[in-house]
């Protein structure tokens, strides 16, 4: 072991030198290639200036250590309005757009961020906060309404900065997007106007070469994805809008931000901003009359941030985002099938909708930390800001992380929870058996009298069913019967302790949902509780919406014996040269659900019988995951189903949950698919993340070996 520690500090010290000497070569060639590349050479020192040096943001780790996001040193291109608006330029508008043109000439991008349309007719796109926040201020500080169209601020740009009409509007909206950055920036004091970000050697000198030393190159670094997958949870990285220039104050005292640093927006790069931000130096920098850098001279030296390593297996997490793809494709395509063959023989009330998007979780079962949080639609994040502006009007919003904002009524994946809370407050034990006779009639003079679901689709009965094999036959009257005589507030109990309606301790942005009550009912209906609210509370109905985390830490609490633990992501936090561990994670018990050992075991196999007996609710859910086993190995699985009503004319819900193996259970799974039909529906999808999940088999041995001595 000993030796495996030392390896691994040697490693680290390698990369930093590796790292340091990169450094060193590539602020030589700043200096003589770039900075030598300016056509004046001159030899007049200009007055030394105080400048800040940016400190490389720490990176973002799985639980075995391989990197998801780290920086990379890039040049950014910026121009100097002092040079664009001297006397020596006729005419500042041509030479923007021939930069532009030569930006886009050679496959690069320049830094559009006018919310405007590229082509007439002149619309507003969707906006960044940044982009909004620029908007507003610009509007303020040229004393324009706040609800100039886009046309309207098109005319104010060609008169305001006398574009000729010689132009066409497309070459006007180019011109007038860098007149406007430069000017808005400037206007608000924020961070200086970027041109071109992470640009290519040629591009700088070929632009240097036409326009001189209108550009300035500045060293910054650039963030890396190193996985297309986690768009949700890794989040992204982007200048400060007015709500964080509030927070991070910078350029105020004590504040380790400047005004060009960039934040967290989302995700773990938002939770964790405060591990993974550096802290930037002060150096001071001449320069000759043109600009060419003569002397630097460290003031202060930058502190990079900190390496933070998260509960995701980004091996198992890319492994779920492909099944909920095409579990979800594969689904659809069966949709489109049945409503064509529905249209053509009439049955127009057969036709469904389209499925609009899913989530799967998967987390640990002894410790609570999520392994994969997946999301359907997904985007990439390399070029989410690029493309903001489709990424954000596309269909089903790929934006919005289903997980854990998605809230979803559980439909009968909330029995097992009716379950424990009958068999803990001795409603029945675990042989009580009550009749199944297709109709729960107590309330019939009231005009509410539901079905057993297999009397609404067959006209069949349960008969007399225990609590073991109501879960396995999924019976409504036995978890109607159950609801009724607990009353809500002790369902609300038990939901609240297995953490459905409650925060999971997640360090993102989360919704805790609604475990149904009836104190704040009458914000989801427009009639006062009644008894049939509870009673359809006991089967996943009323108003219970539950997130796919939340669904997945309660299954987790099911398998091990009642203890939900934290969803937290943050596994560790290493310092930048990974010398030092500055945090660890401790396993946390939020709530635990007291009961007997007696009473686990029988609602434990009610989940297994449904998965792996011929006669449970579903054959789907037996053909899929009866019996698994992998590699010959046998990993028996228990699961329940739900499909969760959302009104006539609307396609219901698929909810599923289930957790292996049954004996020694690891994980736990929860799906959710937006108008899935049916529960038993996402079995397969639930069959191929447990083939991924042993199929990584023993991770510590297959996480890159070099990422592995870093740990
Ligand atoms: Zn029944």
């Amino acid at each position: 072991m000993k030796r495996l520690v030392s390896t691994g500090r040697l490693i680290a010290f390698g990369l930093i030198v590796v790292m340091l000497i990169t450094l060193c070569v590539a602020t030589l060639y700043k200096l003589q290639i770039i900075d030598g590349a300016a056509y004046y050479e001159e030899s007049v020192n200009s007055d030394p200036t105080e400048e800040s040096v940016t400190a490389a943001r720490g990176n973002i780790l799985d639980r075995y250590g391989r990197v998801l996001v780290s920086n990379r040193e890039c040049y950014n291109l910026a121009i100097s309005d002092k040079r664009l608006f001297s006397d020596d330029v006729d005419d500042p508008n041509a030479i923007i757009l021939q930069m532009i043109n030569m930006v886009e000439a050679a496959g690069d991008k320049y830094t559009d961020d006018l919310p405007i349309t590229k082509e007439p007719p002149f619309e507003y796109t969707n906006m960044t906060d940044i982009q909004r926040m620029l908007l507003n201020a610009y509007l303020k500080d040229k004393g324009l309404d706040e609800d100039t169209t886009a046309v309207e601020l098109m005319s104010y740009f060609r008169t305001r900065y006398d574009i000729a009409g010689s132009y066409n509007a497309e070459e006007m909206r180019k011109i007038a997007s860098v007149r406007y950055a430069v000017n808005v920036r400037y206007a608000i004091n924020t961070n200086p106007y970027v041109f071109v970000e992470d640009a290519s050697i040629d591009l700088i000198s070929d632009l240097m070469g036409v326009v001189g030393n209108v550009v300035e190159v500045e060293t910054s670094y650039i963030r890396e994805y190193n996985t297309q997958y986690a768009a949700h949870i890794l989040g992204y990285v982007q200048a400060m809008s007015d709500a964080d220039m509030e927070k991070y104050r910078p350029g105020k005292e004590n504040s380790t931000y400047d005004y060009d640093t960039k934040v967290g927006k989302d995700g773990v790069e938002l939770a964790f901003e405060n591990w993974l931000h550096g802290t930037n130096g002060k150096a001071t920098v001449e320069r000759t009359a043109s600009g060419t850098v003569t002397s630097t001279i460290y003031t202060e030296d930058p502190v990079p941030g900190n390496h933070v390593y998260l509960t995701i297996d980004i091996q198992l997490q890319e492994a779920v985002e492909r099944i909920l793809e095409t579990g979800i494709q594969t689904l659809q395509l069966k949709r489109d099938e049945d409503n064509l063959k529905a249209v053509s023989e009439g049955r127009t009330d057969d036709v469904r909708e389209d499925i609009q998007g899913g989530a799967i979780v998967v987390v640990d079962i002894k410790t609570g930390e999520p392994l994969a949080i997946a999301s359907y639609p997904t985007y990439n994040l390399s070029t989410l800001l690029e493309d903001y502006d489709e990424i954000s009007s596309t269909e089903y919003d790929p934006l919005f992380n289903r997980a854990l904002l998605g809230a979803y009524a559980p439909g009968s994946t909330f029995k097992p929870c009716t379950a424990i809370a009958g068999l803990s407050e001795n409603i029945i034990n675990t042989e009580t058996q009550i009749l199944c006779d297709g109709v729960f009639t107590k309330y019939s003079d009231q005009g509410y009298a539901p079905e057993c679901w297999i009397y609404t689709q067959d006209h069949l009965t349960h008969g007399n069913d225990n609590v073991t094999e109501a879960l396995k036959d999924s019976c409504n009257i036995f978890f109607y019967t159950m609801a009724d005589n607990l009353g809500i507030r002790k369902l609300m109990e038990y939901a609240e302790d297995f953490g459905l309606g409650e925060s999971t301790g997640i360090e993102l942005v989360e919704t805790t949902g609604n475990m149904a009550n009836p104190d704040n009912h009458l914000t989801y209906d427009v009639d006062e509780w009644v008894d049939g609210d509870t009673v359809q509370t006991g089967i996943g109905q009323s108003d219970s919406l539950f997130t796919p985390l939340q669904l997945a830490e309660y299954c987790a609490a099911i398998a091990n014996g009642g203890t939900r633990h934290s969803a937290a992501l943050l596994k560790s936090v290493r310092s930048f040269d990974y010398s030092r561990q500055l945090y660890q994670k401790d396993t946390e018990a939020l709530s635990t659900v007291e009961t007997a050992d007696y009473n686990w075991a029988a609602v434990q196999r009610g989940m297994y019988l449904m998965a792996n007996d011929i006669s449970s609710s579903s054959l789907t859910v037996y053909y899929a995951l009866g019996n698994y086993s992998y590699n010959g190995v046998s990993l028996p699985v228990a699961a329940k189903t739900g499909t969760s009503q959302l009104g006539e004319d609307k396609t219901n819900n698929a909810i599923f949950m289930c957790y292996a193996p049954f004996d020694d259970p690891q994980i736990a799974i929860s799906i959710v698919v937006e108008r899935g039909q049916s529960g038993a529906n996402l079995s397969s999808m639930a069959r191929n993340v447990l083939d991924a999940y042993f199929g990584l088999g023993d991770k510590s041995s297959t996480a890159d070996s070099e990422y592995t001595l870093l740990k």
